[in-house]
């Protein structure tokens, strides 16, 4: 086996079945990585918990988020990836309590996504949302992680860290690892109305795991072109988020279709069909292995456990060495 590189950390909240924004922007890349990288994904249910007041489906998202991933690529057996629940390594908890008295209120509250959330969720500011960047710096040192998968506009998230790291460093001697960035591609998916982000939320969505029928159906309600109102009305592949998925997604025919699409040669419908057509055999193979590791019973917790006693295992020789330094009695 190739030497790694070294160790990737990261994390996403548990949203349950994934769709095509959570497989283009973050799952392809964890795939990936795996080839250079020894690879350590989380699933942040403590991170979920900053704005969900309703927790009664976390375990069943858990579930849904972790077959996907595993049916996706990520790979714990084969590639040595640790899969693991956020919550299920309590130490990071104890390194988030200690990361806090190095971090200065003001530089959490002066953070574009700490006002943002402010903005989207006026009435409900607490505490865990104001430190939840303390708790992601906990999750990205806890396991020694030197190298954190970013999109360029992520930067100032793993700034902060890197700033909590020179801090705690300063104060008790050099134990945490100051992680690098390594951008990658995390393009902003668009959803079917062509115009907001695809996210659950706002249910403009298409599932990865959907059937090909599922697929059609929230296929043929993209929004296209508003100026191709004819079928003799040429169009602009450029500004339709049809064709930005073709890009994706069918690979060999993009040239052709935006060429027919200008010369109104083809129709929105027919150019629908093909995506349709395209996405479910470019799924195919996930939904097999998909089914297949839904028909073992437990087989998904069973990964998820056993990956959080590997975590364990880092967090608890990490966590000695802090609680050395920080000369906790
Ligand atoms: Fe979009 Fe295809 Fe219609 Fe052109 S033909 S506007 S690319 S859906």
């Amino acid at each position: 086996m190739n030497k790694k590189k070294g160790r990737v950390f990261s994390g996403a909240r548990p949203t349950g079945r994934q769709h095509l924004g959570n497989y283009l922007g973050a799952i392809r890349n964890y795939v990936a990585l795996q080839d250079d990288y020894e690879c350590i994904y989380c699933i942040v249910d403590l991170h979920a918990l900053t704005t969900l007041e309703d927790t009664s489906q976390l375990r069943e998202w858990t579930y849904e988020m972790a077959l996907d991933w595993l049916a996706a690529g990520i790979d714990p057996e084969g590639r040595g990836t640790i899969l693991f629940v956020q919550s299920h390594v309590p130490e990071v908890t104890q390194l988030h309590t200690l990361l806090s008295m190095v971090t200065p209120l003001g530089r959490l509250t002066r953070l574009p996504t700490f006002k943002e959330k402010v903005r989207q969720h006026p009435e409900d500011v607490n505490y865990g949302l104001v430190g939840y960047p303390v708790l992601m710096a906990a999750d990205i040192t806890l396991y020694k992680a030197d190298t954190i998968p970013v999109g360029v506009d992520q930067t100032p998230h793993l700034e902060f860290t890197r700033d909590i790291v020179r801090r705690f460093n300063q104060r008790y001697g050099e134990v945490l690892i100051e992680p690098e960035p390594e951008y990658t591609d995390f393009p902003k998916v668009l959803g079917l109305d062509g115009e907001q982000k695809m996210s659950k939320s706002l249910g403009n969505y298409i599932e990865i795991a959907a059937s090909p029928d599922e697929i059609e159906a929230r296929v043929m309600t993209m929004v296209t072109d508003p100026q191709r109102r004819r079928l003799s009305d040429p169009g602009r592949p450029e500004i339709c988020n049809v064709f930005t998925l073709h890009g994706y997604f069918s690979a060999g025919e993009v040239e052709q279709i935006a060429v027919d699409c200008r010369h109104a040669d083809i129709g929105c419908v027919q150019c629908k069909k093909l995506l349709a057509e395209n996405l479910a055999a470019y799924f195919a193979p996930f939904r097999e292995r998909r089914a297949e590791l839904a028909d073992e019973p437990g087989r998904v917790w069973q990964v998820l456990e056993e990956g959080a006693t590997r975590a364990s295992d880092i967090a608890s020789r990490v966590m000695k060495e802090v609680r050395e330094a920080v000369k906790l009695p």
